[in-house]
This record gives structure tokens, sequence and C-alpha cells, in this order.
């Protein structure tokens, strides 16, 4: 499929024009960052990995009725996708108290929340991302009204339902996660739909038995082997194969993670 001309670039992903009015091509890179992009590398395979791991998550809760910005994926790389008004707010749920909640309140790392626990940040990354409470988004108009907000409040809460179940069927916690939403007309009517991408370099993902980080932390933690986890993750999901050679490192075999630093 032809892609059009480059509409944004971000760190881990590139927005094309895509083929008809009001789509986009959407394509993963090995690019990967950390700490407001203080921490840059390439992670070889790693944008092969979240598109795969994306479509499956984002196919499933298409399914189940959560409207999403994927059409279909194109290739290893790419996913056809509505074009949005990205709503400039992250939208992190947590289930388990880890990374930015814990140093900012003092909260033991690994604390198990009551019940889920949604945080809002506004997207800009020379603010750093800074934490805003719903009366920001309202007053600055991030979100035309409550309605709009308490319907996305209610959407992260039902993702985080089903992934939490999908996850913990394949022995994995799911401590927390970025969500972004983006408004778009569809039949002519105007709808907030889930954009961008749910993969483990948005999510926290922990072995059940073993608490081992499957995502991005052993990226910012320099814990190694990063592709080899994300492959673990691919493959509990039954998206690829042990013998799958869907990225460059095979899995299961534990060679060196190739990191080229910039
Ligand atoms: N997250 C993300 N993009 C961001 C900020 C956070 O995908 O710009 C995800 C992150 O991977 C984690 C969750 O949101 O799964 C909560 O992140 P936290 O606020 O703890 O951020 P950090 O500790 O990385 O500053």
């Amino acid at each position: 499929m032809n892609k059009g001309k480059k509409l944004y670039e971000g760190k881990a992903k590139i927005v094309y024009e895509g083929p008809e009015k009001g789509t986009a091509i959407q394509h993963f890179k090995d690019d990967a960052t950390a700490f407001n992009n203080q921490k840059k590398s390439t992670v070889e395979g790693k944008g092969v990995l979240n598109n795969r791991i994306s479509e499956h998550i984002l196919n499933n809760l298409n399914q189940i009725g959560i409207k999403t910005h994927l059409i279909r994926r194109l290739n290893m790389r790419e996913q056809l996708i509505y074009l949005v008004n990205i709503i400039p707010v992250e939208f992190i749920v947590r289930n388990i108290a880890t990374g930015s909640l814990t140093k900012r309140l003092g909260i033991a790392d690994g604390t198990v929340l009551s019940k889920p626990l949604i945080e809002y940040s506004y997207k800009n990354d020379e603010l750093g991302d800074p934490l805003i409470a719903r009366e920001h988004i309202l007053e600055f108009k991030w979100v035309k009204n409550i309605k709009s907000l308490n319907f996305i409040n209610d959407t992260c809460l039902r993702i985080n339902d089903f992934m939490q179940g999908m996850f913990r069927g394949v022995g994995i916690k799911l401590v927390d996660f970025k969500l972004e939403f983006g408004i778009t007309t569809i039949d002519g009517k105007e709808q907030i739909i889930l954009a961008d991408e749910i993969s483990p370099d948005t999510c926290r993902l922990w072995d059940v038995v073993s608490e081992k980080k499957l995502d991005k932390d052993r990226f910012r933690k320099d814990l190694g082997n990063i592709i080899q986890a994300y492959q673990e993750v691919a493959r509990r999901l039954g998206i690829i194969h042990e013998e799958s050679n869907i990225s460059t490192v095979k899995f299961g075999k534990p060679k060196a993670v190739n990191i080229k630093k910039k």
C-alpha cells in the first residue's frame, strides 16, 4: 500500500497519510526512549513485535465493542488506522503501585491497589508530561465535557478488565499501562476512539510467579534481554510460536540483544 506524506514522527512511531481520506498508516520503529528522551537506543525487532502485540490487543478490544483506530495490520511494521485528533492527555491505569507513583507518593513498590487507579498526564514533552487533575482537562477543554471524560474513564476501566483477564490467563500481571484517545468522524458522527498502541512499551507486565519484568522497564532499568521479554509476551498471547522468525533474534535462543547506542 502506498504511503502518503509523513504527518508526524514520534519517539517510537511514524504516522503517514493513508490511502483514503480519514485514514493513516502507523509505522512502528525500533527506537526506544525513556525519561523524557534522555535515554535513547535502537532495539532491533521491537517495532515488529509491538506492531503484532498491539494489533492483537486492539483487535480483541474491537471485538468486545470498544472502538479503536485500528483498521488492519498491513505488514510487519505497519497498520492502517483511522486518522484521529489525539486528545493531549495520557490516561494511566494502575493496578499495582510502581514507577512514578511510588516515587511521587512514597508508596511501597508492588502495593496492590484496592481498585484500579486512573491518573492523567498532559501530553507535552517540553513540560515533561505533568500529572494533571480532571479539572484541568475540562478547564482547558482537552476533552469537551464531563460526559466525554466519563466515557473515556469507563472505557479505560473496561479495557483494564479485559486486559487483566487476558494477561492473567497467560501468567502475566498487568501492573499498569497508558492509553491515548482520539476524536474522529465515523459515518458522519464525531466519536472518541482508542488510538496509539498497547504494547510492552506502554504497559508494565510482570510474570505472575517470578515477577520478572516483561516490558519496557528492561530498557529503562538496563535489565537486558528486552527483545526476549517482548517475544515472551507475544508467544504467551499465541501471536508467535517457538520457531517463528518474527524478529531478528529467535525466541528461546538467548543471544545478546542488539542495542545500538545513538
Ligand atoms: N507510560 C507510557 N508513556 C508515557 C508514560 C507512561 O507508556 O509517556 C506507561 C508506562 O510504561 C507504565 C505506565 O504508563 O506502564 C505508568 O507509567 P509511570 O507513570 O509509572 O511512568 P514512569 O515510571 O515511566 O515515569
